[in-house]
């Protein structure tokens, strides 16, 4: 077992002890098998959040209401849930009210999908009550018990399977898949911070296409925000030859190159999305940078101003789209700029206000500027002699 296994197995021996039942859950048992290193464990028990409580010395309540208790132990947390129904959905979304039960198959039988059902107890043996087992080995996505019925109880449920086929590479099961159709309209009853979390796993994940591919299918980007209009764009990202992102913001700013959107109306559907204005601000920088590299029109003002991360992500959507770029050329020539960031101006504002004898204000600004724009095209070097010189005469013009 690998060692993040091991490094649990003393709390899961210690909840034993105690008369109760423990197993490793979800999608660390899944990605065991899978031969991939999980990320964390979950530990599912049916000892309640107090019970837990009394056989752990330090412990936190992560999610009481939900049945978590996090346990530090050895410098590590773990996230020990009590085995749950969920049995009263409202509005197509997870229920706050869960009800704790004493048995594992209860607990696996409200999990989502077959592979994300599995458990695993201390002697690596696993307990696979759906078929799960098979599944990981085909490579088939499958809700658990009656699809239809399980995305209607919680809508995204449908995210997290075409975000799975993304990460996994599997097939949707076509009962699976036409339970989708059927229900994404329910879709919009989820928040859109957790939709966005899906999608942006999917973007990251080793096979975007698996999982754009039955987005487009069963309609159920038409209830992702402000994607309806966008089928054309997705259809594109499908027929690519290959795809793979290095981030989120990549991933949004091919879309947002194949969209054609004013960068105004990209940042209005990435705010749709409740993105970051971090997201917001790497993604636009993005689609600007591919925008010059695909039509040629990369200069070095464009370089130091949109940045380095936005021309290595433009360099990969250029290679994406199927025209060359050389991310070893594109490289040098940034480095090749005299300067990369403002601060390495040899003159400051300050020190432009006492060596000119000028006032404070915008005009400082607009000197830094056109001195900024001056050094990094190469018109002027980088000297505080130079600079000077050039601002004096601005002054006087
Ligand atoms: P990841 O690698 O992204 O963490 P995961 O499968 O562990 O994948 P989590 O969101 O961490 O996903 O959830 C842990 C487990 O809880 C899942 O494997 C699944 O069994 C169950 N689960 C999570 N979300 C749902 C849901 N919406 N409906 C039913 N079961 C769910
Ligand atoms: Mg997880």
């Amino acid at each position: 077992l690998p060692k993040i296994f091991l490094q649990a197995s003393p709390v899961l021996k210690k909840i034993q002890q105690a008369g109760f039942e423990a197993y490793f859950v979800g999608g660390c048992v899944r990605d065991l098998l899978l031969g991939k290193e999980p990320h964390d464990v979950d530990i599912a028990t049916s000892a309640y959040p107090a019970e837990i409580k009394q056989i752990f010395k330090r412990t936190i309540d992560t999610g009481i209401k939900h049945g978590t208790v996090t346990v530090l132990n050895q410098h590590r947390a773990y996230e020990i849930t009590t085995f749950r129904t969920e049995s009263s959905y409202q509005d197509f979304r997870r229920p706050d009210h869960v009800t704790f039960v004493r048995s594992l198959n209860n607990d696996l039988q409200r999990r989502d999908l077959t592979i994300n059902a599995l458990a695993m107890d201390l002697n690596g043996q696993i307990i696979d009550l759906f078929n799960g087992l098979q599944d990981l080995k085909q490579g088939i996505i499958r809700a658990v018990g009656i699809p239809h019925e399980r995305f209607h109880e919680d809508a995204l449920r449908m995210m997290r399977t075409v975000r799975f086929a993304s990460q996994l590479s599997f097939t949707i099961e076509t009962q699976t898949l036409n339970a989708i159709t059927e229900n994404a309209p329910l879709l919009k009853h989820i928040a859109v911070e957790r939709i966005h979390e899906e999608w942006q796993k999917l973007l990251l994940g080793s096979y975007p296409q698996k999982g754009l591919a039955p987005l487009l299918e069963t309609k159920l980007y038409c209830y992702c925000p402000n994607f309806a209009e966008q089928k054309a764009v997705l259809k594109q990202l499908v027929n690519l030859p290959q795809l793979k992102f290095n981030s989120v913001a990549a991933g949004w700013s091919l879309f947002g190159y194949l969209a054609q959107l004013s960068i105004t109306e990209m940042i209005k559907l990435l705010r749709a999305w409740k993105s970051s204005n971090s997201l917001i601000k790497s993604t636009t920088a993005a689609i600007q940078a591919t925008r010059s590299v695909m039509d040629n029109k990369l200069d070095q003002w464009q370089m130091y101003s949109l940045g380095w991360s936005a021309l290595q992500v433009a360099c990969e959507n250029v290679n994406l789209l199927g025209k060359n770029c050389s991310l070893t050329a594109m490289q040098q020539q940034y480095q090749a700029l005299p300067i990369k960031n403002v601060k390495e101006l040899a003159v400051t504002g300050g020190s432009l206000i006492t060596s000119l004898n000028l006032k404070p204000g915008p005009q400082i600004g607009e000197l830094i500027n056109n001195l900024e724009k001056a050094v990094v095209t190469g018109r002027l070097p980088n000297t505080p002699e130079r600079l000077l010189q050039q601002a004096q005469k601005l002054v006087l013009e």
